[in-house]
């Protein structure tokens, strides 16, 4: 039995409490050895972020720093080219080895849209993924905005804090959280229209965002 390995995604743009909060929560509730936050450099499945990789990396840093239990991976952000989750988990997996559980975190949105991740269904040979409820998708309605096959792959998947220790990839489970109803886009639009976030990202970087003008507030 081995503590997981938690890998955790995003755009960060910005990271915020949520964010952290998620980290920090499935580190205690899922005794995760340590939490891994990748920044995407180029992301498949959305517009590309208005923020270059560079500075969200950056933020991403500020925002783990003094915490043992986390940090920041630039392979994402390195590359020149579409990163896919299914990549940087094969390479995960040679770093880590066959034995290490890795465990994908990610909130409930990101786990609705895993049908249109590359190879999705091979994920679960690399990985298990954890999900944290977030605001705007309750645990009740939830399984209902999923294809019956992403529901069948969660019924069939569904392990425990144990079985993700045990096993190293293949489980899947879904927690609560404390419900934090942030989002980057909420802090984007905010200062966008001049007004302050602070409170819903750590201060360091907020300074960060103001120091290189990241979301400038549009002329009136
Ligand atoms: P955006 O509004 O730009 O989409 P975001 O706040 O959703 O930003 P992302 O970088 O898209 O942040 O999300 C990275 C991961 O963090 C996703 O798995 C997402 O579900 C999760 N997440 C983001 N904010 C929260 C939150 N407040 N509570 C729980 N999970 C969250
Ligand atoms: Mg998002």
């Amino acid at each position: 039995m081995q503590a997981p390995i938690g890998i955790f995604g995003g755009t960060f743009d910005p990271i915020h409490f949520g964010h952290l909060r998620l980290a920090e929560e499935l580190t205690e509730s899922l005794a995760l050895k340590q939490v891994v936050f990748i920044p995407t450099g180029w992301p498949p499945h959305r517009n590309r972020p208005q923020t270059p990789a560079d500075h969200r990396l950056f933020m991403a840093e500020l925002a783990i720093a003094g915490n043992p239990h986390f940090s920041v991976d630039a392979r994402e952000v390195r590359r020149t080219t579409p990163a896919y989750t299914i990549d940087t988990l094969i390479a995960l997996r040679e770093k880590y080895g066959d034995q290490q559980p890795i465990c994908l975190l990610m909130g409930a949105d990101a786990f609705l849209g895993l049908p249109w991740w590359r190879r999705w269904q091979e994920l679960f040979d690399l990985a298990h993924i954890a999900v944290a409820y977030r605001p705007g998708f309750p645990r009740e309605s939830w399984q209902n905005s999923m294809s019956a096959l992403l529901r069948q792959t969660l019924e069939t998947r569904l392990g425990s804090v144990q079985t993700l220790h045990e096993s190293a990839a293949g489980r899947i489970i879904t927690l609560s959280i404390t419900a934090l109803d942030i989002s980057a886009t909420y802090i984007r639009d905010t200062l966008q229209a001049g007004r302050n976030p602070r409170y819903l990202l750590p201060d360091a970087v907020l300074d960060y965002i103001h120091t290189h003008q990241l979301y400038p507030a549009n002329p009136e």
